[in-house]
């Protein structure tokens, strides 16, 4: 995987005393979908909120969990793929409203933000921040409804595209999902509390216990009552980000009902069974592809080695936002293991290539490192089109798949053999239907059409798919 960044993590607890810890832990857990910034808010008969830029480990000091003081809360860590990196779009983003607290921590992205911004702001509404989340709350509070659940219903019915979300107000959390259930969202029981999560690893490093998802077009109200469920959309089809799968959700956690680990190793059979790929061992480039190789050992029955090593206390390659840092940061992170791969003809399986310069990189290390001949296998098919649901690839002319032929990216990339996993193999990987999935990246196909305010014709266009 080269360059892109994740979407963002979120994680609530209600009614639980040690609600800042559990969610300081919880957020930890979800480091992966987001490393920019981390935000925690916890409210008892008052609220506090803290967050700052960096890891969690680095925004929260165990003073700082302890005088977020509360029994129930939210939290958010955040990669920006819509907004600046501005500590003022630090999630969960609060506002004051008629004497209350409303706040929300958001992981997706709106596709018809920029024309609701611009109607709000005609109506009055005055913005804080660049994000697309902030635009829920102005929503809320200009929304009709005797109840908080009738005043989400009816703001979330004007949002487009793909949103999984954590709303506080006094004494009540609400997770909601998209009628589309781009992003996942798991509910988990500890003790007498619900805890919330994007993903379930969140839920074992607290002790919790994994119930279900939150379903697409779905709003779960946490409150004094109890766990009250509501389907607030009129029309939902499933258009799960099979990206999760592939690369951005941890290995460890179930989403969408479905192990990871599982689902990531059938994808490495899968690429084993459909290609003619050979050699003398099978070697991933860690983590991401580390799954799928031991998938592809044993489908192939090529020995398994690890012939990269990972320098885990270096940052991943996107957070360097320039090229050049970015393809030394590859340098620095993985070293190939000369006395794994010197002399030998390896298959290296990664996740996917979206520009081609670091797995160049990577390639070319392996090179000088002795290995007789390199054949990659990825284990998806080439991405041709950007996506608009909260992962921020590069943009279309900067993926590789969308500028070369296979034959051209396996040059320019200095193979001996590359294969990519074909779509159909990739939706045979998972234990879901393929029709509960969004493909949009390598299909165009794209479940809900943005809307960028421009017209139709500017839309095809730009991506020259159909959607
Ligand atoms: Fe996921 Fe690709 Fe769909 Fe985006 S376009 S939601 S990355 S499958």
């Amino acid at each position: 995987m080269d360059s892109i960044k994740e979407n963002c993590g979120i994680a609530g607890i209600f009614r639980n005393d040690r609600a800042a810890e559990i969610l300081f832990l919880s957020l930890f857990s979800l480091q992966h979908r987001g490393q920019e910034s981390a935000g925690i808010i916890a409210g008892k008969d008052n609220y506090k909120f803290y967050g700052g830029k960096g890891l969690v480990s680095e925004v929260f000091t165990p003073e700082i969990i302890k005088n977020l003081v509360g029994n129930y809360g939210i939290g958010h860590v955040r990669y920006s793929t819509t907004g600046s990196t501005s500590p003022k779009n630090i999630q969960p983003f609060l506002i004051e409203y008629r004497g209350e607290i409303f706040a929300i921590a958001h992981n997706g992205n709106i596709t018809n933000s920029r024309l609701l911004r611009k109607k709000l702001e005609s109506q009055g509404s005055i913005f804080q921040t660049t994000m697309d989340s902030e635009i829920i709350l102005h929503l809320f509070v200009r929304s009709r409804g005797s109840s908080i659940r009738e005043k989400l219903a009816n703001a979330l019915k004007n949002l487009k595209g793909a949103f999984s979300i954590l709303f506080f107000s006094k004494d009540v959390i609400v997770a909601a999902r998209d009628p589309n259930g781009f992003r996942p969202l798991c509910i988990g029981r500890l003790g007498n509390s619900f805890i919330v999560a994007s993903e379930t690893c969140a839920f074992d490093l607290v002790g919790a216990k994994y119930l279900r998802d939150v379903e697409p077009g779905e709003m779960v109200i946490l409150s004094d009552s109890g766990i009250e469920s509501y389907i607030w959309a009129e029309n939902t089809k499933k258009a799960h980000c099979i990206f999760e799968f592939i690369y951005f959700a941890r290995p460890d956690s179930y989403i969408f009902t479905k192990s990871v680990y599982l689902t990531r190793k059938n994808l490495g059979k899968n690429l084993a069974k459909e290609s003619n790929l050979t050699g003398d061992i099978v070697i991933p480039v860690p983590d991401s592809g580390s799954i799928a190789a031991i998938g592809f050992s044993q489908e192939k029955k090529i020995p398994f080695e690890l012939g990269v090593i990972r320098n885990h206390y270096v940052g991943r390659t996107f957070i360097q936002p320039v090229q050049k840092m970015r393809e030394k940061g590859v340098r620095i992170k993985l070293n190939p293991v000369v006395s794994v791969v010197k002399n030998r003809e390896i298959v290296v399986i990664e996740d996917s290539i979206v520009r081609g310069t670091t797995c160049r990189n990577r390639i070319k290390s392996l090179r000088d490192a002795g290995a007789k001949r390199i054949f990659l296998g990825i284990t998806c098919p080439p991405i041709i089109f950007p996506c608009y649901y909260g992962i921020d690839f590069p943009s279309k002319d900067e993926l590789i798949a969308n500028r070369m032929t296979i034959a051209e990216i396996r040059e320019f990339l200095g193979l001996d053999g590359l294969h990519y996993l074909s779509l159909e193999g990739m939706l045979d990987a998972m234990m879901l239907p393929a029709r509960d999935f969004c493909t949009a990246c390598f299909t165009g196909k794209y479940p809900v059409k943005p809307d960028f305010a421009f017209n139709k014709f500017q839309w095809e266009k730009k991506n020259g798919c159909d959607s």
